[in-house]
């Protein structure tokens, strides 16, 4: 595993980390199964575990099962293991349940960490920014989360570009070690490239990328049809199957140019991200511990030539 250094911050992050939005929930997923991919992981260098407090289904399901294999196989490990989580989407019901207020963030906060079995989280998310909370208020609920021991640093998710910039002058003023964005990037959708990774630059911040494989469609899973038990046909899967078929066409191209290389369209999707220096970390989801292997061997050519970057 390959380590970067997240923006100009004194953490290093392996280029390949392993997310828990699907596939972790301890009702309807196997914990054998979320067992072995996490311990797999981990033995193959991924030190950088992503997690969110509304991961689940139900809500909170996947912060269980994380803790649970904490406790049970890496208790030891927990100062060679960076944890992530965030807030800010629907996490409970009620008016303090989701967005970006204090009383959101710290309560949520402390309620991941019950959840994990953790005194501290490495970095801490704002999940999406808040049109109706003062960027203020939900900058200064990071800061306090830092302050407070209860997160290393922090992040921020998904904020349009001149939000994330008005918030980054906000954190920079607190003194708050921000250090990092996490954005959706991957070979269908481009859109970090128009303003997001220059603003990494300008504020020296890491750029952590999440759905590198569109959620599974830059797999070969989906070219003869929806299989029963993939994220697009299953009924809390985010993925929709009109998605899936829009995509098809762009997806069977792709993977005409994957087969030249060698690769699997999965891999080629990935290297791609390696390749390209605006990226830390690259967070891959895995339903199988087969599927983590395969991904991980995508930095075993990471070398594009000019035609087929065009
Ligand atoms: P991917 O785009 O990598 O999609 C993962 C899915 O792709 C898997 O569940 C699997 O689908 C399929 N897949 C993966 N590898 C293979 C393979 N080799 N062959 C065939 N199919 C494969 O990532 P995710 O969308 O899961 O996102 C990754 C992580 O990013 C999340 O877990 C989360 O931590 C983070 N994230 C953050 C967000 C944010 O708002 N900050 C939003 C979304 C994600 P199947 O289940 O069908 O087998």
């Amino acid at each position: 595993m390959k380590y970067n250094r997240c923006g100009r911050s004194g953490l290093l992050l392996p280029e390949i980390s392993l997310g828990l939005w699907h596939n972790f929930s301890n009702e309807i997923d196997s914990y054998e199964n979320a067992r072995k991919i996490v311990l797999e992981a981990y033995e193959n260098g991924i030190t950088q575990f992503d997690l969110a407090n509304n991961y689940g289904p139900p809500p909170g399901a996947a912060e269980l099962t994380f803790g649970r294999i904490l406790k049970e196989d890496l208790a030891a490990h927990r100062n060679k293991i960076v944890i992530t989580t965030k807030a800010g989407h629907l996490m409970w019901e009620g008016v303090y349940g989701d967005w970006g207020s204090r009383k959101h963030l710290i309560t949520s906060c402390d309620e991941s960490l019950v959840r994990m079995g953790v005194d501290y989280v490495d970095i801490f998310y704002s999940h999406r920014y808040d049109p109706q909370t003062p960027l203020e208020e939900t900058m200064s609920a990071l800061d306090t989360i830092v302050r407070s021991g209860r997160a290393l640093y922090v992040g921020l998710s998904k904020y349009p570009a001149s939000k994330m910039r008005e918030a980054l002058d906000i954190l920079r003023e607190l003194k708050t070690p921000v250090i990092v964005d996490q954005l959706r990037y991957s070979l269908l959708d481009r859109e970090a490239e128009q303003e997001h990774f220059a603003l990494h630059r300008e504020y020296g911040l890491g750029c952590v990328s999440f759905s590198p494989l569109a959620q599974g469609q830059l797999s070969e899973k989906y070219l003869r049809g929806i299989p029963a038990d993939s994220r697009a046909a299953k009924a809390h899967g985010f993925l929709q199957v009109e998605q899936v078929l829009e995509n098809i066409e762009k997806v069977r191209n792709l993977k005409k140019i994957a087969d030249n290389r060698g690769q699997s369209l999965s891999q080629m999707a990935i290297a791609w991200q390696l390749a390209n220096p605006a990226i830390t970390s690259v967070i891959v989801g895995v339903s199988s511990v087969e599927q983590l292997r395969e991904n991980l061997a995508a930095a075993e050519n990471t070398n594009f030539r000019e035609d087929e970057l065009c």
